[in-house]
């Protein structure tokens, strides 16, 4: 059985490393938050001091990190810390499954390869449900060699895998794919405070929306409304789920690219304007889909 080292175990990499515990893994894990780490060996795995201490010797190398700075310090180390590349084994597959900017997956990448390491990025979708159940989506950007090894762990996490192309195109694709979600989330609650408004149950109204031309994800698996969905974190008090702040770093993620690429991308650039006003109001920590509560009534509240 495949040995693995699972670094970052926040609402994301914590179900995503349980599964592979679940399905008899040997998994080494690291997170700085010490509760984290203990949610995990409560479950059977082991744990390590550090990131470097869980990831030597493993066969996989699997790391769900916030952003672009968290990944680069981790892999490529700093000044006397030593990072993950200086110590794990040569035949060892590094997978990143953060949503980061493409450049600094590429430039951990070719760190790897010039010591003749296998990496790849690999972002996910689905969110925390799909973390849990397993059945994340995986956008890969690596070597074909790296592609298939790592089938072996990221079939346990996930139920769709696809190869985007080289190191950096998993993160092009997945930027691509959330720019699109914000908007939708956007687009689905001024929808959802109009019919509201104007007297309809949001309910019945998501019901109708779901299966008409405007149905998306959001309405199918992610109501931003509280209470029309069980489960999801609108009813919840949007505790838990994607946070704000990290759509905000996806959506700078995608204006960037498109800066890079000359590419018109005005939904977007709308999107990020207000999840940033949304985030600057206190909303930071709480899930994408409170954003809700920009267009909600005040006076219905
Ligand atoms: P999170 O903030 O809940 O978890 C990140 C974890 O990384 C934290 O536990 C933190 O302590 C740990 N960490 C940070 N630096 C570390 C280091 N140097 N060593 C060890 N641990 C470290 O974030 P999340 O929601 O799990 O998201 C992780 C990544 O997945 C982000 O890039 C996010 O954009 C992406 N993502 C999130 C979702 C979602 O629904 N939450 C969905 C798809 C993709």
């Amino acid at each position: 059985m495949a040995t693995v080292a699972f670094i970052g175990l926040g609402n994301m990499g914590g179900p995503m490393a349980a599964n592979l515990v679940k399905a008899g893994m040997t998994v080494t894990v690291f997170d700085l938050v010490p509760q984290a780490v203990e949610a995990l060996t409560s479950q059977g795995a082991l744990s390590a001091k550090t990131a470097c201490g869980a990831a030597a010797g493993a066969d996989y190398v699997i790391t769900m990190l916030p952003a672009s700075k968290h990944v680069q310090g981790l892999y490529l180390g700093s000044g006397e810390q030593q990072g993950l590349l200086d110590v794990v084994s040569k035949d060892a597959v590094l997978i990143d499954c953060s949503t980061i900017d493409a450049g600094t997956a590429q430039l951990v990448g070719k760190a790897a390869e010039e010591k003749g390491i296998a990496f790849m990025d690999a972002p996910v979708s689905g969110g925390t449900a799909g973390a849990t159940a397993g059945t994340l989506t995986f956008i890969c950007g690596g070597s074909d060699a790296a592609y298939n090894k790592a089938q072996t762990v990221l079939t346990v996490m996930g139920a769709n895998i696809f190869h985007a192309g080289a190191v950096g195109a998993g993160q092009i694709a997945k930027i691509c794919n959330n720019m699109l979600l914000s908007v939708l989330m956007v687009g689905t609650s001024e929808s959802l405070q109009l019919g509201i408004d104007n007297g309809l149950d949001p309910k019945v109204l998501s019901d109708i929306m779901k299966v008409s031309s405007g149905g998306n994800w959001t309405l199918e698996k992610y109501n931003p409304c509280p209470d029309v969905m069980e489960s999801v974190p609108s009813s919840n008090s949007y505790q838990g789920g994607f946070m704000v702040d990290l759509m905000v770093k996806d959506l700078g993620l995608s204006q960037q690219a498109a800066l890079a690429s000359n590419s018109s991308t005005p939904m977007g650039a709308l999107a990020r304007s207000l999840y940033v006003n949304h985030a600057r109001q206190g909303n930071g920590k709480l899930d994408f889909s409170s954003i809700f509560e920009q267009f909600a009534n005040q006076k219905s509240k």
